[in-house]
């Protein structure tokens, strides 16, 4: 009798962080059948606990090796100033062949962090998922964060291809699209499209909050003018986006100079008048935003 095929993506997978990205895997990896077993490492036994009792996780440690024992993927789902670390204390507990793989925001990085601590025989597969919130921990995910959003994976030339199917098929299981990218490009793609816009939104509602108490007061209350989506961003999580920008210093920079040039060229046109600049800037804006929503990229978690 021919042997059954099992249904599963991964037999064993383990997730290191359980916070809104890692708790978000397990829930659509549960929901839909797509491993045999999640095994669970987090910094705190509170996570771990929370983990088990959402029935997001067959099995915790805060081990972290242990953890890693026999995963066939392992998912590491945590701020990136923690990488190194977390790959120090599972590179000894890796299975032959298993793929190590990760969700961080920034990727040349991440290859720098875990790219020399693999060891011989271990597949590293960078990912990014391009979905997310402003919330955080184990309660904030939800199985559908990843439907019809981008996840894009940097795997290092010459990895082997059987591996990179394997962590395509999973994604793209979750819901995803999945886009294969050089590491280096997918930074600056993201500092224009993801960096920068919440350096802004830091700083606007930063400045906002030094103004004087009165007209702090009516910013807050009048917040719906524009300023209202702006607070949603900056909300976001302080010890990701401390990391994002430390470990993607040269793209942001890069971007934020032309970004300064061009506010200048705005503030120019506004001091002087000059109404047919700034209504050629607004349309073509306009035209950005149907392209956004044609490309079906509008959702308000991302
Ligand atoms: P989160 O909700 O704050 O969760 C982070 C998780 O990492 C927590 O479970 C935490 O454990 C664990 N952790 C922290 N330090 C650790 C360590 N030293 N060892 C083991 N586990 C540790 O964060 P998140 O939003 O899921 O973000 C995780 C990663 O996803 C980041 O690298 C980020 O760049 C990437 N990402 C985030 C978004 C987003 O919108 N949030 C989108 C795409 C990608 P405790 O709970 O026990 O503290």
């Amino acid at each position: 009798m021919a042997k059954k095929q099992s249904p599963h993506i991964f037999e064993r997978l383990a997730l290191i962080g359980i916070g809104l990205i890692g708790s978000s895997i397990a829930r659509v990896a549960k929901r839909d059948n797509l491993v045999g077993h999640i095994s669970v490492s987090a910094r705190t036994q509170k996570s771990l606990d929370k983990a088990m009792e959402l029935g997001i996780a067959d099995s915790v440690s805060l081990d972290q090796k242990a953890a890693v024992k026999d995963a066939d993927m392992v998912i590491i789902c945590a701020p990136i100033s923690a990488y190194q670390e977390i790959i120090e204390a599972i590179a000894p507990g890796l299975k032959p062949g298993a793929i190590v793989s990760d969700v961080g925001s920034v990727k040349q990085a991440v290859v720098r962090d875990l790219g020399s601590h693999i060891p011989e025989g271990i597949h590293l597969i960078p990912a990014h998922p391009v979905a997310g919130t402003e919330h955080s921990g184990p309660e904030a995910g939800f199985p559908e964060l990843f439907t019809d959003r981008w996840c894009i994976l940097t795997p290092p030339l010459g990895t082997d291809e059987k591996s990179i199917d394997a962590v395509e098929a999973f994604w793209k299981a979750a819901g995803s699209d999945v886009e294969i990218m050089d590491p280096g490009h997918h930074d600056q793609v993201m500092a224009m499209t993801s960096h920068l816009p919440h350096l802004i939104a830091y700083t606007i509602v930063g400045t906002a909050t030094d103004l004087e108490k009165t007209l702090r007061n009516e910013v807050i209350k009048f917040s719906a003018g524009g300023f209202r989506d702006f607070t949603r961003i900056a909300a976001s999580d302080p010890t990701m986006w401390r990391d994002v920008f430390l470990n993607n210093r040269d793209a942001v920079l890069e971007m934020l100079q032309r970004f300064s040039e061009d506010i200048t060229a705005l503030q120019r046109a506004i001091r002087w008048g000059e109404g047919d600049t700034l209504f050629e800037l607004f349309s073509r804006t306009r035209d950005v935003r149907r392209g956004v929503i044609e490309a079906k990229q509008e959702k308000m978690y991302d």
